[in-house]
């Protein structure tokens, strides 16, 4: 076009994107993507190299497993590669049916709702439930998705403390003549320090205030209570719980996330939660892959690895510990060492994965700023010879850092 020339002097409306950007990688704290080539396993090749892989959700290993790769192959094979549709229209395929059965079983409760994800399930949820006149309490370090879903629904959000029931106590008691309906939410693992939430606490102010109570089990699914059932079932906080999200995309292996609770909270998220109505449901290998993996979890193969799991962090940890580091809070697979500084924490792992470990470093705006850490993962699957080379390589790391 004649108006070229005057087009590339004009200025370029999304030249802050690329101003702020090279400000981040400036910084330091633009890493880039690291590629998987091959399976998600114990150890695997990122960027063409060979790494022990402790970045990864995938707890039990189910990702590569055969019973899930088979039932996957399966159900392309009968019923093709996509759904087709939303689930209100013509997506609702007989095995998404079967998978939120399923899974209703395996929670004990009535029934339950299969999302693309864990994010939609939070986000749909929570702004389906609530709405502008209502009350959201919240842990100050639960997940974008549920920040995302209580900012959706526009109701008016309190934050308490992390893991502080008296704080949110307070919040209740300043609220006592509030109006609207009120929602205690948290996390049941926290994913950045692997710490857990004070459920039993917060159920109490939950039945105490007269509050819906909810809970995320993003990365208790698989992991912790019987079977990998959740935090309701490891404190025992069955029937107190109203609305438990679970996702399908960490120890479960495959992809997607679920509300688990009662028959009419169910049926009124098929009819308002809006990632149910306005995306795609699940293709059947998919759904065809969490239900075999519930199955494994239901047998005593799935209770095998949620036991390996647990050995392999106490073994890791314990390995940790002699080599100086501390992780206090940590409850669960999940690890963080703290760093503090970003691009120190972003150096760390750079030099760990040249010396053949993969443990991601988390900054802003996943944590707070000055709150950069490395997270390390253990899966059911590492070996024991994995670990403890992996413990010798972070000690070796770290020290010349002076992060240990
Ligand atoms: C990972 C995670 C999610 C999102 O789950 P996806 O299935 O990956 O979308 C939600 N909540 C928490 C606490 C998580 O850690």
């Amino acid at each position: 076009m004649s108006e070229t020339g005057t087009q590339t002097t004009k200025k370029n409306p999304t030249q802050y994107i690329s101003d702020q950007l090279s400000e981040l990688r400036a910084k330091g704290v633009a890493p880039k993507l690291r590629v998987l080539e091959g399976e998600q396993k114990p150890v695997a090749i990122f960027d063409g190299r060979e790494v022990i892989n402790l970045a990864s959700n995938n707890y039990l290993g189910l990702t590569t497993h055969k019973a899930l790769r088979k039932a996957a192959l399966d159900a392309v094979k009968r019923y093709g590669a996509g759904a087709g549709a939303v689930r209100t229209i013509a997506g609702t395929m007989k095995i998404h049916l079967e998978l939120e059965e399923q899974i209703a079983r395996f929670k004990n409760v009535e029934a339950c709702v299969v999302f693309q994800s864990g994010f939609t399930a939070n986000a749909g949820t929570v702004s389906a439930v609530l709405g502008k006149e209502d009350l959201i309490i919240s842990d100050e370090l639960n997940h974008a998705s549920i920040i995302d879903g209580a900012r959706l629904s526009k109701a008016t959000i309190k934050v308490f403390k992390h893991k502080d029931a008296a704080d949110c106590e307070r919040i209740l008691q300043e609220h006592a003549e509030f109006p609207g309906k009120k929602l205690i939410i948290t996390d049941g693992v926290f994913s950045m320090d692997g710490d857990i939430a004070p459920l039993p606490e917060l159920c109490d102010l939950a039945e105490k205030y007269h509050c819906i109570m909810m809970v995320d089990d993003a990365h208790s699914s698989g992991v912790l209570g019987r079977g990998g059932r959740g935090t309701v079932d490891h404190l025992n906080c069955h029937g107190r719980v109203h609305i438990q999200v679970g996702t399908l995309s960490k120890a479960i292996g495959a992809m997607g996330g679920y509300v688990a609770g009662s028959r009419d909270l169910i049926d009124f998220l098929y009819l308002r939660a809006r990632p149910f109505l306005f995306s795609t449901s699940h293709p059947p290998a998919t759904v065809a892959a969490c239900q075999a993996a519930f199955s494994l979890l239901d047998s005593p193969e799935g209770e095998r690895l949620v036991k390996k799991l647990w050995a392999n962090t106490k073994m890791f940890k314990r390995e940790l510990k002699k080599r100086g580091f501390q992780f206090k809070v940590s409850e669960t697979p999940i690890i963080p060492i703290h760093v503090g500084d970003a691009a120190k924490a972003f150096e760390f792992s750079k030099k760990l994965f040249d010396a053949g470990v993969f443990a991601p470093a988390v900054g802003y705006p996943v944590v707070a700023e000055g709150k950069a850490r490395l997270r390390a993962m253990v899966s059911a699957t590492h070996k024991r010879e994995q670990l403890l080379r992996a413990a010798d390589i972070l000690a070796e790391v770290a020290q010349p850092l002076g992060i240990v």
